[in-house]
């Protein structure tokens, strides 16, 4: 068998263009969506997300306004700078880009994010939103591929789901929106003793570890539909997730490639969070 390759490029396209046009109708009426990306310090990977953030928020008729500050910026002026954002009716949408440099608290300066223009869904507020099944903003990577699950069909309810990693931005919210979906989730990680026992049992694997080929072809099941979230670098130096893709691409039923998979997607979930933090702001502007 040879996997049917869920396209992030592809289900991007279609999801930007209905951001294009609740960005023209809010637009129209009086009120362009806007984001507000905050970058601090000069790592090259933090800016080439911000770049392609920025670039995404252009194509697609959104606002943006880019805040790039040298790693010596405080915390306390990187406090004001977020409550300044805070109160600009032209802002909807604020994301910090991490890391942070060491001397900056990146709790702290999440939780400075007013929770209505946490498009990013990190803050304490939203976390627990999510936990308890009301959420206002789904964190953008997990978010996103709920949207390729929905985009081809994949059923949820009652289904085995591993996740592999428990971070705050990728493995705990995707856990909790595949629970919420109706399937029977196992959180694993760097602890976990047999991770092949629980994944071979598994219909449903998103792998988010940065760690390069930790899901194999032998400990898939034949059909299981196979997420690749991790980033790396292969020996010669090129992009590719945590599975290994050759491999398990003869045993699942889908996988996403790396790239061209969650990753795009992830930037596009931005974007529709961005929107629907603009279409509440007017709402609350007419009530
Ligand atoms: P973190 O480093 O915060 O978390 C990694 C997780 O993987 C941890 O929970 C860790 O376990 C777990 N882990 C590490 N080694 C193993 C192992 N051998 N077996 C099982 N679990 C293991 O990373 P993030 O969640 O932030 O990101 C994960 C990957 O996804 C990275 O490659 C990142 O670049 C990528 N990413 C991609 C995005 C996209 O848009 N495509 C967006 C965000 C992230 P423990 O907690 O025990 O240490």
């Amino acid at each position: 068998m040879t996997a049917q390759i869920i396209d992030g490029n592809a289900l991007s396209k279609t999801l930007r263009a209905d951001v294009a046009a609740r960005a023209a109708a809010l637009t129209a009426r009086g009120q362009q969506p806007g984001l507000a990306v905050i970058l601090v310090g000069d790592n090259p990977a933090s800016e080439v997300y911000v770049r392609n953030k920025v670039k995404a928020c252009q194509d697609n008729g959104l606002h943006s306004v880019f805040d790039r500050f040298p790693a010596t910026l405080t915390e306390s002026e990187l406090l004001t700078r977020l409550d300044d954002l805070n109160n600009d009716p032209n802002v909807h949408g604020i994301l910090v880009q991490l890391p942070l440099p060491k001397h900056i608290d990146s709790h702290k300066v999440i939780e400075a994010i007013a929770p209505a223009k946490d498009v990013d869904g990190f803050n304490v507020e939203n976390a627990g939103a999510l936990m308890t099944g009301k959420p206002l903003f789904r964190p953008c990577t997990p978010y996103g591929v709920m949207k390729m699950f929905e985009a081809h069909n994949i059923a949820l309810e009652g289904a085995n789901a591993v996740v592999i990693g428990r971070s705050n931005i990728v493995g705990k919210p995707m856990a909790m929106l595949l629970l919420e979906a109706g399937a029977t989730v196992t959180i694993t990680h760097s602890k976990t003793r047999d991770l092949a026992a629980l994944t071979r049992n598994a219909d449903v694997v998103v792998a988010a570890t940065g760690r390069r080929n930790i899901l194999i072809a032998d400990m898939v099941k034949p059909g299981a539909t196979v997420i690749d979230v991790g980033m790396n670098r292969d020996d010669n130096g090129k992009l590719c997730g945590d599975v290994d893709f050759a491999g398990v691409k003869e045993v699942a039923g889908f996988i996403t490639p790396v790239p061209g998979g969650v990753g795009p997607m992830t930037i596009t979930m931005l974007l529709v969070n961005t929107i629907e933090a603009a279409e509440r702001a007017m709402q609350q502007d007419r009530d």
